[in-house]
């Protein structure tokens, strides 16, 4: 028997996490998709590499589009 837990959309920001933290990701996506501010440093330096992939000029950071909007 190996793990078969359905996890779906609900299952990533679900019961695992609290509400607040939910209301924070919700916040953060806001931001991004006005300027599009950096999680890592809150900055608004995020550029497009490519689709879905975004990196930071102010800290270097990368992020997959998957997870966070800019
Ligand atoms: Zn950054």
């Amino acid at each position: 028997m190996g793990k078969t837990k359905k996890v779906g959309a609900a299952g990533k920001y679900g019961v695992r996490y609290g509400r607040k933290i939910r209301q924070r990701l919700l916040k953060v996506h806001k931001q991004q998709k006005k300027k599009h501010i950096c999680p890592e440093c809150f900055k608004p330096g995020l550029k497009r590499l490519a689709p879905g992939i975004w990196e930071c000029k102010k800290c270097g950071a990368k992020f997959a589009g998957k997870a966070y909007k800019p």
